[in-house]
């Protein structure tokens, strides 16, 4: 079970992802939770910041497709914001969504990583679907009330798995 929840990758931020080196190995799109993972939880505003790196990565040749368990309204709205596609209300981590999406991109899960902030929505069911999975660090801690007991949940998950591999340095160097 506890291989299900541990990330293939633990980074900080979205922007800490190396797009290039895993373009080059054969990612080809990015599956990608919404709230504390690409901006504050039910936050309406896409940063400068969060424009580029969408930018980047589409130039680097990458789909990218929220994917969050949030209602209709909120996902589809930031996601007409961002100009990406989505799937709203997707009951992550059941597998249902994750198909569906993947469908819609035509990947398969080898092609595809799945970014997210919660191991038990984001990265437990891209496991179950062998996606590569990565989780960043919350972006703000004000979230959905449901949330904190599960948060419990992954630092008792997250003690038994080494430091955040990718960040390492930069984690060091803010100490
Ligand atoms: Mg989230």
């Amino acid at each position: 079970m506890l291989a299900f929840l541990r990330p293939r990758e633990f980074v900080t931020s979205i922007y800490d992802i190396n797009l290039h080196h895993h373009y080059e190995r054969g990612l080809r799109s990015i599956l990608t939770d919404l709230d504390n993972t690409l901006v504050e939880w039910n936050s309406p505003v896409a940063t400068p910041k969060l424009m580029a790196w969408l930018e980047d990565a589409k130039t680097i040749g990458f789909q990218v497709c929220i994917i969050s368990n949030n209602e209709e309204t909120r996902v589809m709205e930031f996601a007409k914001l961002v100009g990406i596609p989505a799937v709203y209300k997707a009951g992550k981590p059941r597998k249902r969504a994750y198909r569906k999406t993947m469908a819609m991109l035509s990947t398969t899960p080898r092609e595809t990583m799945m970014v997210g902030d919660q191991i038990f929505t984001d990265v437990l069911g891209g496991n179950r679907l062998g996606l590569y999975t990565i989780l960043v660090k919350p972006i703000h801690q004000q979230e959905f009330i449901g949330t904190k007991v599960t948060r419990k949940l992954e630092r008792l998950v997250l003690r038994q798995m080494p430091e955040p591999t990718i960040n390492k340095v930069n984690e060091k160097s803010e100490r």
